[in-house]
């Protein structure tokens, strides 16, 4: 039997892998527009690939569908692919925090271990050749490049995943192409992206970072909190909780509701607390400058933007401060409203959203609802996971169920 696999990201590799340690007798070609294997797990958790969580559930998956991924992630949980990464000679290190690296501490490792996996299996790799088509005539698949015809697959894997990080060669193209076998596709969208805000001091908050709570914001309705560390940005807000709260806030964007956030900048200590402990402060201290008295609170950066945003002269005395002017102070540090205006966009974003709708596949052997033989696996599909490994596990598991199943 001849198999095409399109792309030779996570999915595209372990499917293949699974497949011919099946069946040693299949023929597989592996096809990726890039001149080497894996370049989104090369980059992935900046070079050191966060390659895993030990707690993996449909939970931390987002989609039309996010249960269509159960069944994979049962198939092959966490301690499958510890087995699996022992099996190429790949080590470990489980975080506490649940995630889990190459012990190498290095994504390099893991690419190397894949291909030597691949030539051993004697995989074909057909690299530096972007598919542009795949077309079926009679029960065999022809594989389409821009100068050449590869003929008589009995079956293909679309993993070409989508548009998050186009700089690697990132592509809609299987997307697309299932559209022709009859897929219908959920719209895309950057997922885990720095958000744009309208704010007119990003320039001047550029570089403070803190520990907060986002909380969402759509059309008016709280949807999501998130804590954990937000970047300013001369062109809006950044660092992990803004990822997070951005796999809520992008899509909706697109259908232009109005998205805002808000930031306590202090989720940590309460309302009251904050209230009393600025209080005391200007009490203590009436001789001296708000503002100076502010940066004891907040970064020197933000304490003149506070005052501003709070209408309080940045030339004023802790003393001419009233009640009502330190409600309002705090009342920002801890809900600091912010509306969004955009993203970074897909060449800054580590996932896309969107894609093959999963209601046309078969959650259980990846094959396609609508042509036999045709497979779909990975980020291709409607299924976006939280950061912390989660994509990358979702690619593994999908990659060895549906590389399971090329082989019947
Ligand atoms: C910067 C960055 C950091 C990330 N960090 C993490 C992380 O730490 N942990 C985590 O879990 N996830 C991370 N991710 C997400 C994760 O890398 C992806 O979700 C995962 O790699 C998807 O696997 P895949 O095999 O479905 O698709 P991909 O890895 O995208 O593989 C698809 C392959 O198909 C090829 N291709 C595309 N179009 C064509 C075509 N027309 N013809 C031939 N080949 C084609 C591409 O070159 C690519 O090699 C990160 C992503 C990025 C961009």
């Amino acid at each position: 039997m001849k198999i095409a696999i399109i792309g030779a990201g996570a999915a595209g590799l372990m499917a293949g892998i699974t497949a011919k340690r099946l069946n040693k007798n299949l023929h597989i070609d592996i096809f990726d527009i890039n001149s080497g294997i894996g370049k989104k797990i090369l980059a992935s958790g900046n070079g050191r690939c966060n390659i895993s969580n030990t707690t993996v559930t449909k939970e931390n998956f987002i989609g039309e569908n996010p249960s269509f991924v159960s069944y994979a992630l049962q198939q092959f949980d966490f301690k499958a692919f510890e087995k699996f990464c022992k099996s190429i000679g790949l080590l470990l290190d489980i975080k506490e925090t649940c995630k889990v690296y190459p012990l190498s501490n290095e994504a390099k490792s893991v690419v190397t271990l894949l291909e030597g996996s691949i030539k051993s299996l004697g995989i074909n790799l057909i690299l530096e050749t972007r598919v542009e088509d795949i077309i079926k005539v009679e029960d065999k698949f022809v594989v389409k490049s821009s100068d050449k015809e590869f003929k008589d697959y009995d079956k293909v894997l679309i993993s070409s995943g989508l548009k998050a990080a186009p700089q690697l060669n990132a592509t809609e193209d299987g997307m697309n192409i299932a559209e022709k076998f009859g897929h219908s596709l959920n719209p895309t969208y950057p997922s885990l992206v720095g958000l744009h805000t309208d704010f007119a001091y990003n320039n001047k908050m550029q570089g403070v970072k803190k520990e907060a709570e986002v909380t969402l914001y759509i059309d008016g309705q709280k949807e999501n909190a998130i804590q954990g560390d937000v970047l300013f940005t001369k062109y809006g807000v950044s660092g992990f909780a803004i990822l997070d709260i951005s796999q809520y806030a992008v899509y909706p964007l697109s259908l232009y509701q109005d998205v805002q956030i808000a930031i306590n900048l202090f989720p940590k200590i309460n309302r009251n607390e904050l209230l009393s402990m600025c209080e005391n402060l200007f009490k203590n201290l009436p001789d001296e400058k708000t503002v100076l008295l502010l940066t004891g609170i907040v970064s020197n950066k933000l304490a003149p933007i506070l005052l501003d945003v709070c209408h309080i002269d940045k030339e004023s005395y802790a003393k001419n401060i009233n009640a009502k002017q330190i409600r309002g102070l705090v009342n920002t540090l801890i809900n600091w409203r912010f509306k969004i205006t955009d993203t970074q966009g897909f060449k800054h974003a580590e996932a896309s959203g969107g894609g093959v709708r999963t209601d046309e596949v078969d959650s259980k052997t990846y094959q396609s609802k609508k042509c036999k033989g045709l497979y779909l696996a990975g980020e291709v599909l409607d299924v976006v996971g939280h950061r912390g490994g989660y994509n990358l596990q979702y690619a593994w598991a999908s990659g060895f169920v549906v590389g399971k199943s090329l082989t019947k």
